[in-house]
């Protein structure tokens, strides 16, 4: 029986099960032992998907510290000699999984999109080259298959619940944290873009109007997105970050106010049913795409469209 270990998504811990897709196909359905290594105290949504929880002991490890987790799967290899180990694609993945990959000494194929039966190989895909090829990654070695996998990429459809056990990882980390906390920042915003039907993104063309998207995207009961303009530089956070190198959505409503429509960006946006777009450039890649195009300031459509609300519900 193969075994693969999956870490947990620690922006969204429901998402970890995503990860046992990624399993079952390079495996097949039952033939695979799954191990889920959870940092978070929450691990109810997991039970009955998983065949072993390994919970991380309180205090043990901060889950900002990269290097003190790598320990962490570092050790849980050693002991169960994962054939697999997957790591989800959030920006903490990203940083734990070329770490751990070094240390074990195998490949690491990040940013993993789809998995495909190659006769006795599995290929496993991921967009290359800023998105305009997709690569087919062989894995023919001895070492474990080590994977990022882009969020929202894979669904998990359970079958029949599974008996988990749950156990505690409880032996302190060798190497002291790299990281040390200056400040801690309110974070606005705790709703999931991926799990909002309306989106309200903004892109370089908002970059000094940002705030306002979050007036109307409570008028509209939705949630605020930004490109990754505006994440680099540090206007937006990067947990709203929309695109490949963000979070895959698939909202009913997708307004986006002074965003280009850059390959990268549209990568991010699936089964969108209506896409509208504010753009003073009429040309911008993204209004030939979209079913309503406002030609126009992005921030006189907020006062305005705000004012016909107001008008609506008074
Ligand atoms: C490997 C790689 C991964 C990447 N991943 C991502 C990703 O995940 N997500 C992502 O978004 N990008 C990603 N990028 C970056 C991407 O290539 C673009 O640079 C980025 O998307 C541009 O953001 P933007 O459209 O918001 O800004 P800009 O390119 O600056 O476009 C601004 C737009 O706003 C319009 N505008 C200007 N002023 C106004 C106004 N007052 N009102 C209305 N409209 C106005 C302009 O006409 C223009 O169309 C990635 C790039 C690489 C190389």
């Amino acid at each position: 029986m193969k075994k693969t270990c999956i870490f947990q998504d620690t922006e969204k811990t429901e998402n970890t099960t995503d990860l046992l897709e990624v399993a079952e196909r390079i495996y097949g359905q039952g033939q695979f032992e799954s191990h889920a290594v959870l940092l978070a105290d929450s691990f109810d949504p997991l039970m009955g998907s998983f065949h072993h929880i390994i919970r991380v002991a309180k205090g043990l490890v901060d889950c900002y510290d990269p290097q003190g987790i790598c320990d962490i799967l570092e050790n849980l290899h050693k002991k169960n000699r994962f054939d697999s180990i997957l790591i989800p694609g959030t920006s903490l993945g990203e940083m734990i999984a070329p770490r751990l990959a070094k240390r074990l000494q195998t490949g690491l194929v990040a940013g993993v999109t789809d998995i495909k039966r190659a006769g006795d190989h599995t290929e496993i895909i991921r967009p290359a080259f800023s998105g305009k090829i997709l690569e087919g990654v062989l894995h023919t070695g001895n070492g474990p298959v080590m994977m990022s996998i882009r969020p929202n990429a894979f669904e998990y459809k359970p079958g029949d619940p599974l008996q988990t056990v749950v156990s505690a990882y409880t032996e302190p980390v060798s190497s002291p944290s790299a990281v040390t906390r200056l400040h801690v920042k309110e974070n606005r915003q705790t709703c999931d873009i991926r799990d909002s039907e309306v989106l309200i993104a903004g892109g370089g063309g908002v970059k000094e109007s940002f705030s306002e998207l979050y007036r109307l995207a409570d008028a509209l009961k939705g949630t605020v997105a930004a490109s990754r303009k505006l994440v680099d530089q540090g206007i937006a956070p990067r947990s709203i970050q929309v695109g490949q190198s963000g979070k895959t959505v698939s909202p009913k409503l997708y307004m986006a106010l002074g965003i280009h429509g850059s390959m990268q960006h549209m990568a991010g946006l699936r089964h969108i049913a209506s896409l509208i777009s504010i753009n003073t450039a009429v040309n911008a890649p993204i209004c030939s795409l979209s079913d309503i195009v406002v030609h126009g300031d992005a921030r006189e459509f907020i006062d305005r469209l705000m004012k016909k609300i107001a008008l609506y519900r008074s």
